[in-house]
């Protein structure tokens, strides 16, 4: 089965969550989005590479919202044997001194020319394993941190063993954020000095060479947003045969944090848009960290009436999405009307499905999808209600809202609440729409079919932000604060509008994206010569799309991370 996988080397693409298609759970949210896109376009360019995940057998979480616009979370559990075959090969990592044995489902990623990836799906519930033990890789950032730590464990060192045990020659290891860093320690072990030569105070392994064979992407620009364990709970949990001086050396010393860790074990380390490099390396002094803007998998997120006309005016596009830097001339203003109108039929029928309620076609539809939290402010657009009114009382508007909270997150799930209560203010007045259960099929629809997409986050907490990507690539304008990839994909009145400057305070964004809707966004969109609205939508794709794509953003690692 592996056969064809494992006679050259391959870069391993480390993730705690991988999106890989609506039916599979394995995510929660961007993280595990983009990483389904960096494999998708691993396939598309036939690149060499295996990616490691956890099986996350009750996913991340099934949202349901009650009458009150309470979140309630039920488990999402899905039948790997569907969708993806066991692998034989088993290996055991040492988790509070007894073995936990892993094995592996094989799901393949299909890519457009035939190319295909391997993606494993670390499972831990086997027979041979405790009743504890075997829910390891149940639930996607569920439980405790004890639990967490086991999930890393399994992950990171089970994820290495796993590939070696299965035949795979890696030649280079990519940790999609700090939670695979373990897989470093793993490579620690295997590259330690012989004991004789060690003296007393120096590392017991040969750090230069793990840190040649690793690169890392931290996604958080926030200190607390990174996975730290005490070394009270790693003493009882972990393999007592590694040396936990050495690893609290890289790690830091008074708790194990897993971004230290990795940016300690790896040659190669970047941020997701330009200004998060730029946040991180002030977060952490003394690296160096890169920029890799993220991008979004084009065959994944162009609707299906795009497809169309990018097969026939812009072909080879799904090999080099450059080439819709052409598509503001070769595409008829006509021809990305009708297939705009097209996506957002398809999204009127979708939101009918979901809620019985029926949107119109010639209304805009403003859309906000994302993690509900905080920092996002999904409340910004309701925060003058009145003002709000008013605006659409001159230029009629539908509002289309979706998201899960984390289950901890207390503050993101009393949002979704006031969420609703906006929703039932606006009751005969501004058609409002709360999709339930946020999930790749909902978001293909979104991102395609609405008429702007909002994105409101407090500066800096967006690392970079994907769905407004996802948009361009449907000639979806984005409005959005400059912050994460807005600040490199905004012109302004061109691929769509900032709320607020680059220096503004936040306090003031309520302000300027009740002033920007009213005077720019929806005079535009209502002019009686619709040329100029479609002049943005060409834009966004021709000068967004082209550039904010998972291809570019794979070759720039194949080349400056992994080969470098
Ligand atoms: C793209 C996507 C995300 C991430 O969107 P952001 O803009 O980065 O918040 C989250 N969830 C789903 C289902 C997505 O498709």
């Amino acid at each position: 089965m592996l056969e064809a996988f494992i006679h050259s080397p391959r870069v391993a693409y480390f993730s705690m969550e991988i999106a890989l298609r609506n039916e599979i759970p394995t995510y929660a949210g961007g993280l595990g989005v983009l990483a389904g896109d960096m494999v998708r376009s691993a396939a598309d360019l036939m690149l060499p590479m295996v990616a490691i995940s956890l099986v996350s057998r009750a996913g991340y979480f099934r949202q349901r919202i009650d009458e009150q616009g309470r979140q309630q979370e039920l488990p999402d559990y899905w039948q790997p044997e569907l969708w993806a075959k066991p692998l034989d090969a088993k290996v055991a990592v040492t988790i509070e001194g007894r073995a936990v044995w892993i094995s592996a489902w094989l799901y393949l990623v299909e890519g457009i020319s035939g190319g295909k990836q391997p993606v494993l799906l670390l499972d831990t519930d086997l027979n041979e394993n405790t009743a504890e033990d075997r829910e390891l890789t149940h639930y996607l950032y569920g439980g405790d941190n004890c639990y967490r730590l086991k999930q890393e464990i399994v992950l990171g060192i089970g994820g290495v063993r796993l590939l070696q045990a299965l035949g795979f020659s890696i030649f280079h290891y990519h940790m999609n954020e700090g939670h695979s860093a373990f897989l470093g320690v793993e490579l620690l072990r295997r590259h330690a000095h012989p004991a004789n030569e060690v003296r007393s105070g120096e590392p017991h392994y040969d750090i230069p060479h793990v840190r040649e064979m690793c690169s890392f992407t931290t996604h958080t620009p926030v200190e607390a947003g990174h996975d730290s364990f005490d070394y009270d709970l790693l003493n009882r949990i972990f393999d007592s045969s590694f040396d936990i001086a050495s690893i609290r050396q890289l790690a830091g010393n008074e708790a194990l944090n897993m971004t230290r860790l990795a940016l300690n074990l790896s040659e190669y380390v970047n941020g997701v848009a330009k200004s998060h490099a730029d946040v991180s390396n002030k977060m952490f002094p003394g690296y160096q960290v890169h920029a890799i803007t993220n991008g979004v998998h084009p065959l994944t997120w162009a609707a299906a009436s795009f497809h169309e006309i990018f097969n026939a005016r812009v072909p080879g596009w799904h090999h080099e999405p450059e080439l819709l830097i052409r598509a503001e001339c070769c595409i008829s203003d006509e021809e990305i009307r009708n297939a705009h109108l097209d996506a957002k039929k398809k999204l009127i029928n979708q939101v009918y499905d979901l809620t019985g309620i029926r949107l119109a076609l010639n209304i805009p539809i403003i859309s906000f999808a994302r993690r509900m939290t905080a920092y996002k402010r999904p409340d910004m657009l309701f925060s003058n209600i009145e003002r709000l009114k008013e605006i659409a009382k001159k230029y009629p508007i539908q509002i289309i809202m979706s998201g899960k909270a984390h289950p901890s997150d207390a503050g993101g799930k009393a949002l979704i609440e006031a969420l609703h209560g906006y929703e039932k203010q606006l009751e005969g007045i501004i058609p409002t729409v709360y999709l339930p259960d946020y999930n790749l099929a909902i978001a293909h629809g979104m991102v395609s079919g609405s008429d702007v997409w909002l994105n409101t986050p407090l500066r800096p907490y967006e690392a970079s932000g994907t769905s407004g990507m996802k948009a361009a690539l449907n000639g979806v304008p984005s409005l959005s604060i400059l912050d994460g990839w807005w600040i490199e994909g905004c012109i302004e009145g061109i691929t769509g509008w900032a709320i607020g400057s680059l220096t503004s305070t936040n306090g003031n964004d309520a302000i300027d994206l009740y002033y920007k809707l009213e005077q720019v966004v929806l005079p535009l969109y209502y002019h009686e010569d619709n040329s100029g609205w479609t002049k943005v939508m060409k834009y966004a794709i021709s000068k967004n799309a082209s550039y904010f794509n998972s291809h570019r953003m794979m070759r720039r690692y194949l080349i400056e991370a992994y080969t470098r």
